[in-house]
């Protein structure tokens, strides 16, 4: 006896093979099994997407045998599979691409009886839940949301934003609604996702924590930082229902977690939910469409693991505070966003109610939710009328020194690592630029190089102008390190309480390039071995520091005018979540400040943020987007392409665009393809960039036009004059353009 089956491999993202492959098992193997079959001369890892009645067309013989079966393994859930094929469609990959880039690396070298030491059973449950005695007892607003979150009707739970201030408390709301939800059900699995888990090493110890009671390996983090052992394990865990909470970054989107039942995507604004390759999906979208999945279609395929025993009154003590934790349904996955600064897109649906908006407008003090904390005052600081090529204007740094000299600390942040982005000759006006890309090499001094932050290319800094010999090269403009020293100089005679010197540090890509120095130097700033802290936006989001009172903007102008319309968006964000840093500890709150330096002081974007007035900000950005119908109210896509010369990159999507108007493609009326341009960098490691904007006012549209565009893209690239073409990928909902 013979079964046909449709398997799905990872096959190259642009090669022939974008669907299901037929192979023939001995055994009936049910979609979502994984196997290993034979592909070409390999044997791979694949999952079964289909049981056939037949060999269809292909004439048998040339059907090969799946060579083997991950027993133990239960089958991946129809809503993983949907969830795959979906995210495959939607942003124009191959199926195969997607389901295996979904699936830990290393379950294609494991032998089954190494899988199946892996899959032992969990430890039993030791301690007992926090008592609400043992919790922080929530805030009226805290309280508020999560009734609000509770409240929501039957078969209309619709995804919720927490619109909470930096430092309001939003993670002690998703601990509750994720306690809620575990107890409730002894089954479900709840997902959390946040931007940058080594930017947050304080969240998943609160997690585990928190859960730590519901037994061993019941908390499992799922991110690319983790080793392949680990992310096999965590995976597993979290794919046989033995991790109740998985904690991840965008990739645990995809995770298979059969019984999920809630997703938080905590600053689901960050950018770093879009994923910036292979398939370059948004893992707070995904997250929507994920649970709107799992809430229809986990209720028939819940069968072994419905009949659990009912939770224990006695023993459900977390959030049992909350009014009206109402038991949620087995079959409902909700999803919780959060944010200070949302996301254009996300604070749209909430105008037009397709997302539910829980509002805390109110910081939390070091002494708990009685005691309220104040968001920092923001000082716009006139560079206009400072002294000229001050890099610290005299106010700001009277500020910095009197922090110091009380002992509290001060945290600077500048967005451009290295000493100074170039080193210039002042005679011939040669510039340290990068031979391979259109952009400047960095000057680092720490080891006398300049370095392409683009293509990794370094040297040694020349003695002289390679161009005209002159032995006075300096360098122009200021990246942290050279902020650093600069402070440093400027800070020299100011003395901390104990009389000793100022005590400064400095966190960005360079400084944490080793593992474990960004915790280490986390864990100094923490322990208040650290006056005044320089650093990139590394360092201004997320942190619980608990003795800042003055963070400083050096130099935010760059993005006010911007060619990219997400840039002040992006701006504002960064600047509230800055501001967050400072008095976090409402002992403070009250003499906390927010310094920004700018040449543009009346710009609306610095007013709302004096008022810490996101909404203010989003209906200014918001109107404007509306009319020249930019995302939320139009949607885009880009079609990349890298070649050697920008006339063959242009040239192939010109091409392309010029066949998709001839052949009249599905939903072309819609969509409006624009001339391709040179990327903003335009050459980076000796290849040319460039891209082609499409837009269209409906999604539909534009998803039908990208899907029949695909084939002509690849038919376009076989023609001989694009021979030289390197690469091509198409991102849908670009962030940056
Ligand atoms: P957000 O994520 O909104 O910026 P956090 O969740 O980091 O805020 O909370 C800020 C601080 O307030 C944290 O140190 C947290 O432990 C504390 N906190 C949160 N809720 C309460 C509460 N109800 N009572 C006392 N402290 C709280
Ligand atoms: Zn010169
Ligand atoms: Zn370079």
């Amino acid at each position: 006896m013979s079964y046909w089956l449709e398997v799905v491999v990872a096959a190259p993202a642009h090669s022939a093979i974008a669907g299901p492959l037929t192979y023939r098992s001995a055994l009936a193997l049910s979609p979502g099994s994984l196997v290993r079959v034979p592909f070409g001369r390999r044997e791979v890892l694949g999952v079964v997407w289909k049981t056939l009645p037949d060999a269809g067309d292909m004439p048998p013989a040339s059907i090969r045998d799946v060579a083997g079966v991950l027993g133990g393994l239960a089958p991946l859930s129809a809503s993983w599979r949907k969830l795959v094929t979906f995210t495959a469609q939607y942003y124009q990959r191959s199926l195969g691409e997607v389901a295996l880039a979904a699936l830990p690396p290393q379950l294609r070298e494991l032998t089954p009886e190494q899988l199946a030491r892996r899959l032992k059973r969990p430890v039993a449950d030791t301690s007992h839940a926090p008592s609400a005695a043992e919790l922080v007892t929530l805030s009226a607003q805290q309280l508020n949301a999560l009734a609000e979150f509770n409240a929501e009707s039957e078969g209309q739970q619709r995804p919720a934003l927490l619109f909470g201030a930096t430092g309001s408390g939003k993670t002690e709301v998703y601990l509750r609604a994720a306690a809620q939800v575990l107890e409730q059900d002894p089954q479900a699995q709840v997902l959390v996702m946040v931007p940058e888990i080594n930017l947050t090493p304080q969240l998943q110890a609160r997690f585990e924590e928190r859960f730590g009671h519901l037994g061993k390996e019941r908390v499992v983090a799922l991110h690319s930082g983790l080793t392949p052992a680990q992310r096999l394990k965590s995976w597993l865990a979290a794919h046989s229902c033995q991790a109740r909470l998985v904690l991840g970054t965008r990739m645990a989107v995809l995770a298979s977690i059969p019984n999920l039942r809630l997703i938080v995507v905590d600053e689901e604004h960050d950018p770093s939910y879009k994923q910036q390759e292979g398939a370059r999906y948004s893992a707070r979208d995904l997250a929507i469409y994920r649970a709107k999945l799992e809430t229809t279609l986990s209720a028939p395929e819940k069968a072994p693991f419905s009949s659990g025993p009912p939770p224990e009154e006695s023993s459900s003590s977390v959030g049992s505070d909350l009014p009206e934790a109402k038991r949620v349904e087995a079959n409902i996955c909700r999803v919780l966003l959060g944010s200070a600064t949302p996301s254009l897109e996300s604070w749209q649906a909430t105008i037009t109610g397709r997302y539910q908006r829980l509002d805390m407008s109110e910081r939390i003090g070091s002494a708990g939710a009685a005691f309220q904390g104040k968001l920092p005052t923001v000082r716009r600081v006139d560079m206009n009328h400072q002294p000229k090529r001050c890099v610290i204007a005299p106010p700001l740094l009277a500020a910095i020194a009197e922090r110091v000299a009380r002992g509290e600390q001060s945290l600077i942040f500048l967005n451009r690592r290295g000493y100074a982005p170039v080193l210039a000759c002042h005679d011939c006006d040669w510039k340290s630029d990068c031979p391979h890309c259109s952009a400047y090499r960095v000057f680092h001094k720490i080891d006398r190089t300049l370095r392409c932050h683009h293509c990794g290319f370094t040297e040694r800094v020349p003695h002289a102008c390679p161009n005209c010999g002159n032995i006075d090269i300096a360098p122009v403009g200021r990246g942290t390190e050279r902020l650093e020293e600069h402070l440093a100089e400027l800070l020299a005679g100011v003395t901390r309480p104990d009389g000793g010197p100022v005590r400064i540090s400095r966190i960005d890509a360079d400084s944490t390039r080793l593992k474990g120095a960004l915790e280490a130097q986390l864990a100094s700033v923490h322990d208040g071995e650290v006056d005044v802290l320089v650093g990139t936006q590394m360092i201004a989001k997320g942190h619980d520091f608990r003795h800042i009172t003055l963070v400083a903007a050096v130099n935010p102008d760059g993005a006010l005018f911007s060619s990219d319309f997400r840039a002040a968006e992006r701006l504002f964000s960064l600047l509230m979540q800055a501001a967050g840093r400072a008095g976090r500890d409402a002992r403070y709150s009250e003499a906390s400040e927010m310094w920004v330096q700018t040449v543009h002081p009346e710009h609306p974007l610095f007013d709302a943020l004096k008022r810490h007035d996101y909404p203010d900000f989003a209906e200014q950005e918001l109107i404007e987007r509306e009319m020249a119908g930019l995302s939320p109210f139009g949607f885009s896509a880009l079609i990349r392409a890298e070649a050697k010369t920008q006339e063959v990159a242009q040239g192939f999507l010109n091409a392309a665009a010029l066949a998709a108007q001839t052949q009249q493609l599905p939903g072309h009326e819609l969509v409006t393809p624009y001339p391709a341009v040179p990327m903003t960098i335009q050459r980076v490691a000796n290849i040319e960039r460039a891209q082609m904007l499409v837009e269209s006012a409906s999604r539909i549209a534009l998803q039908r036009f990208l899907a029949a565009w695909q084939p002509l893209l690849f038919e376009t690239r076989r023609q001989a004059e694009f021979k030289s073409l390197v690469r091509w990928a198409i991102d849908v909902d670009p962030l940056a353009i």
